[in-house]
């Protein structure tokens, strides 16, 4: 991001804080005990949780860009843990290491709400839980079985199966068969929350250098040294939180890919979310396997959000992520088709996309590089507004050398299945892609499936590698 932001919620943010020009870029040569790469949540609330158990520790964020210039100030603003996905949890982890990730991700949004109460700040967080809703017969049997899953682990209260009626009290559309309530989700303006991590992490005594692309990390004498183009940076740790941008970084490289996600705002129009219902302040998707997400504001917009943005190509993450015609385009279909009353009588006020860290099997990998004091967080695959704060805790237990729950949780230094290598992954995924796009879009439309896409949308279950959410 250069210039003006792309994304509507970091200029609505930036423009609300007022001091859109206050950048400390690193000019000088520092030692820090923690060095962070990447200014978003997972680099902010990394340095937060470092600050809190040990104020002493000498901690420097570097960020290429703003804080909040990555994904952290572009997204959809769901904020919620993993009962939306337990059938799959349990197929990575166990019945017992679904549970204890479920049951981490349902400190995220109370630990936000604290944290907000805490610095008194507003980042418009609403608790109006989560309604994945269904389109067609297939989304039907994949949304009863994470109803199913949750009673079988003892959580059915997590996961309430909703029938037309149910899910049109909460929000009318001509599309929604039926649906599942998850009650643990809150919705919240994304780059608020970003910029108010900055500040506090700030006021907490960390030194936050924007403007500070790292362009080189190497093993000093002593410490490891981070070079920017200005100045250098010494540190005992190193911890690599820069999202999709290390999907090229070798000790990841194969257990990551990327992928856009993409969103449309609408102007406000708060009489039309009367009239269809939608007033409860829930965050909404459907149950494609490339997702479309949407939700209300306060003022009483509607973003409107697809997981069916483009493919990166060798770990790079360039400009097509800032912006995807075809896929603005797929948001706003979503709209009409999804909420017509909505498409039909609001204007568009803002567009963009960024780039998902997507892992093999969509859940993230937190650890540590074997025989270095190197950390990383990566592999949300677009959801990682709320699991970004439970790798901050798993991050600042492997820094300081706590065995407790966040370094023993199933997510940390943990193995995961491995994507081909370039170029098949670029070109594989993109086929991928584009067949389940076209089964969905058939599916949806009451079509036969083309027999070709089929098939080829088939290949990633049988080499056990999930595309979309
Ligand atoms: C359009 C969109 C919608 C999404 N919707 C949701 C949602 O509703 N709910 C949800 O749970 N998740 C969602 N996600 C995913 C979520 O936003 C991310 O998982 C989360 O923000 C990751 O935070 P992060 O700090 O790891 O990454 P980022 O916020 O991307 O931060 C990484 C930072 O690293 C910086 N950086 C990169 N390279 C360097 C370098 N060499 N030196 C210094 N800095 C560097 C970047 O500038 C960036 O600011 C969405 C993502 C997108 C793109």
């Amino acid at each position: 991001m250069r210039g003006e932001p792309t994304s509507w919620w970091l200029r609505e943010a930036l423009e609300s804080e007022g001091d859109r020009g206050e950048r400390t870029p690193l000019t000088t040569a520092e030692e820090v005990d923690v060095a962070l790469v990447g200014g978003g949540y997972t680099g902010l609330w990394t340095a937060l949780a470092l600050k809190e158990r040990d104020p002493g520790l000498r901690v420097a964020v570097l960020e290429a860009d703003v804080c909040g210039s990555g994904a952290s100030g572009r997204n959809g603003g769901f904020l919620h843990g993993y009962w939306y996905d337990l059938p799959r949890l349990r197929a990575a982890f166990g019945d017992a290491g679904a549970a204890e990730v479920a049951i981490a991700g349902g400190h995220v949004v109370p630990a936000v709400e604290a944290f907000c109460a805490a610095h008194c700040e507003d980042v418009w967080l609403e608790q109006g839980g989560h309604m994945r809703v269904a389109l067609t017969p297939e989304q039907d049997v994949r949304l009863a079985g994470v109803v199913d899953a949750a009673r079988k682990l003892g959580f059915a209260d997590e996961a309430q199966l909703l029938d037309r009626r149910a899910v049109a009290d909460r929000c009318r559309s001509p599309a929604f068969r039926g649906g599942v309530f998850f009650r643990d989700c809150a919705t919240i303006q994304p780059a608020r929350l970003v910029r108010a991590l900055r500040r506090a992490a700030l006021a907490a005594g960390v030194a936050v250098y924007e403007d500070s692309r790292v362009l080189e990390l190497a093993k000093g004498p002593g410490p490891y040294v981070l070079r920017t183009a200005a100045g250098s940076i010494g540190a005992d740790d190193v911890v690599v939180a820069t999202n999709a941008a290390a999907t090229g970084w070798s000790p990841v490289r194969r257990r990551l890919t990327n992928f856009g996600s993409c969103a449309v705002m609408t102007e406000p129009v708060p009489h039309v979310l009367r009239e269809i219902g939608w007033t409860g302040g829930e965050a909404l998707s459907d149950a494609r396997t490339f997702l479309r997400y949407f939700r209300t504001t306060p003022d009483g917009r509607v973003l409107m959000g697809t997981a069916s943005g483009p493919i990166g190509r060798g770990g790079r993450v360039g400009a097509q992520f800032d912006f995807d015609g075809p896929s603005v385009d797929r948001a706003k279909a979503g709209l009409r088709r999804l909420l017509p009353a909505v498409a039909d009588r609001a204007g568009i006020a803002g567009a963009w996309g960024g780039a998902v860290d997507v892992a093999a099997d969509h859940f993230p990998f937190v650890g540590t590089v074997p025989r270095t004091r190197i950390h990383y967080a990566v592999g949300y695959s677009g959801h990682g507004t709320g699991p970004s704060w439970i790798a901050g805790q798993a991050l600042a237990s492997l820094i300081t050398g706590a065995d407790d729950r966040w370094s023993r949780l199933p997510l940390v230094n943990r193995g995961g299945r491995r994507f081909p290598p370039e170029p098949f992954k670029y070109v594989g995924g993109r086929a991928v892609r584009a067949a389940m796009l076209a089964c969905e879009e058939a599916q949806e439309g009451g079509r036969r499936q083309p027999t070709a896409a089929r098939a080829v949308a088939k290949l990633p279950t049988l080499l056990g590698i999930r595309l979309g959410r």
